[in-house]
C-alpha cells in the first residue's frame, strides 16, 4: 500500500484546517472497530481497491471496501489512526487476507471524505459539502461477506 501517499495528502489537507493545530497520519491494524478508545471519534468510509491473492495469483476488484479511521483532537495536536479492511480470495479456501490498492485518484477522494468527517466529528463544523464518489470499477460482482474482512467486522454496509 502507497502510505507515503496518504501521508503526503493528509498533510496538505489538514495544513488547511487550523494553522496552529498539527494532525499526524498512522496507520494501525489493531484499532477495534466500534470501541474507539475514551475520547476518540470513529468513521468508516467507503473507497474501491484492487487484491492480489498470493496463492494463486488472482486478482479482482471491489467497490465496496472499508477504510476505518479513528481520531482524536487534544489541545493543538490532532491524531487519525487508519486500519483499511482486507479481502481474501473465493477461490482459495486456505489463502490469507489481502492488503486493498488503492489507487491514487481513490486515496484523493478518501482523503477528501475524511477531511469532512474531522471538520464534523473535532470541529463540529457541518460543511454540507456532498460526499465525493470514488471512480467505480466496472462490473457489479455480487460482494463476498465470507471473504471481507469488513463484513466481519460488521462495518461493511448493506445494500
Ligand atoms: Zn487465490
Ligand atoms: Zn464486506
Amino acid at each position: 500500500m502507497e502510505s507515503t501517499k496518504w501521508t503526503t495528502i493528509f498533510e496538505s489537507e489538514t495544513n488547511k484546517l487550523k494553522p496552529e493545530h498539527s494532525w499526524r497520519l498512522e496507520f494501525d491494524e489493531h484499532i477495534a472497530p466500534n470501541r474507539p478508545s475514551y475520547g476518540w471519534r470513529q468513521c468508516v468510509i467507503n473507497t474501491c481497491a484492487r487484491f492480489r491473492c498470493c496463492s494463486c495469483g488472482r486478482g479482482w476488484s471491489s467497490n465496496r471496501v472499508m477504510v476505518l479511521f479513528h481520531m482524536r483532537l487534544m489541545n493543538v495536536n490532532g491524531i487519525v489512526k487508519t486500519r483499511p479492511l482486507y479481502q481474501k480470495c473465493k477461490n482459495c479456501s486456505d489463502a490469507p487476507m489481502e492488503k486493498p490498492n488503492i489507487e491514487s485518484h481513490s486515496i484523493a477522494v478518501l482523503m477528501d471524505n475524511l477531511m469532512e468527517k474531522i471538520r464534523e466529528k473535532c470541529y463540529h463544523e457541518y460543511t454540507g459539502q456532498r460526499k465525493r464518489h470514488f471512480r467505480s470499477y466496472d462490473g457489479d460482482k455480487p460482494h463476498e461477506p465470507e471473504h471481507c474482512q469488513g463484513c466481519k467486522l460488521g462495518l461493511c454496509r448493506r445494500k
